[in-house]
């Protein structure tokens, strides 16, 4: 059971329906590839040589030991894992990147940012902090710097989709499917200029798991990037589906989740709250969850696109 708040006509009944194609198919499976909060603060100085040097500082391994030290106070769950800055002009952008537990990461990030800041005052008086979100984070913004490096939980998501099941569940052909994928979530997007939107309709699945279970639905402006990928397998018989997915932004601990009907939806998953064995296991969970959703998501609708239904079902079950 996944739950969904959503006002959108069919999402439950179009989404339930991949996960039986899946279910029937034996099931999908994830792998969580990289795992890491992002904030980015700018500063400013005097000289594009000064920000230079500072931005050589910032990513000389030597240095990395010293800044996680101070980094690391903001709280226990959190680990710095790496800083990558970029210039414009005097401008220079931080990249902190981090794991936080089971928290989505967001304050916890801005605190060891804000202790590193501190910190660097002390040998770089001349640093003028112009504001602790720079925009190169980047949150609940679309940005290729996500959609390339991820934010928060990167997921790739598969599962093979039998051939009779492809006809009697979602009502169509193994060969549609592919080539629907290839001239829509491929080449159309391409066509439009897509950024991260290589999909038929994550965001519509994202942001009612999101809502249900008391995360940021801002956040699926990022989290929703994904690309979808349709191949025939076994000599043609059946589908292989993979949805990849770099910035799924989620947590089990703080913000909304502690709110009663979307602590229900967390426990009804089995991932409410810190996880007690390893730190960041429910989150990476719910992430997954988020992934395998998406997945089922855009079976049904591709399907429901290659077999002409899209408007008959919706004027039917709207
Ligand atoms: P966010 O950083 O996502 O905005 P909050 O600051 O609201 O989250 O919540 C994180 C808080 O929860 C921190 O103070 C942290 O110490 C606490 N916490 C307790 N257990 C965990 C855990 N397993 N993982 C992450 N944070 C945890």
């Amino acid at each position: 059971l996944v739950p969904m708040a959503t006002t959108e006509g069919c999402l439950v009944a179009s989404t339930n329906r991949g996960c039986k194609a899946i279910h029937l198919s034996g099931g999908a499976s994830s792998v969580l590839l990289k795992d890491g909060m992002t904030r980015a603060p700018v500063v400013r100085f005097a000289t594009a040589k000064r920000a230079a040097y500072l931005k050589m500082y910032l990513e000389d391994p030597l240095n990395f030991e010293s800044l996680s030290l101070v980094f690391n106070k903001s709280s226990r769950f959190a680990k710095l894992q790496s800083v990558k800055c970029s210039i414009a002009g005097k401008n220079l952008y931080l990249r902190f990147c981090c794991s936080t537990g089971d928290a989505m990461g967001m304050n916890m990030v801005s605190k060891g940012v804000q202790n590193v800041l501190d910190f660097l005052q002390n040998d770089f008086s001349d640093m003028d902090v112009i504001g602790i979100s720079g925009n190169f984070c980047s949150d609940k913004k679309p940005a290729a710097v996500n959609w390339i490096e991820g934010r928060g939980k990167s997921v790739v998501c598969e599962a093979i989709i039998k051939g009779e099941v492809v006809k009697k569940v979602l009502k169509t052909s193994v060969e549609s499917l592919v080539e629907l994928n290839m001239l829509k979530n491929l080449t159309g997007s391409a066509m439009a200029g897509a950024l991260g939107g290589f999909n038929a309709h994550a965001s519509n699945i994202v942001s009612a798991v999101y809502i249900a279970t008391g995360q940021d639905p801002a956040q699926n402006i990022e989290s929703s990037h994904c690309i979808t990928m349709m191949e025939a397998v076994n000599d043609g018989l059946d589908l292989h589906v993979s949805v990849t997915m770099p910035s799924i932004e989620v947590g089990t601990v703080g913000g909304g989740t502690q709110l009663a009907s979307q602590a229900a939806c967390l426990n009804l998953l089995g991932v409410k709250g810190a996880s007690k064995e390893t730190p960041g296991a429910n989150a990476r969970l719910l992430a997954t969850i988020v992934a395998g959703s998406v997945l089922a998501g855009e079976l049904s609708l591709m399907s429901a696109l290659a077999a002409g239904q899209l408007v008959k079902s919706h004027m039917k079950y709207n």
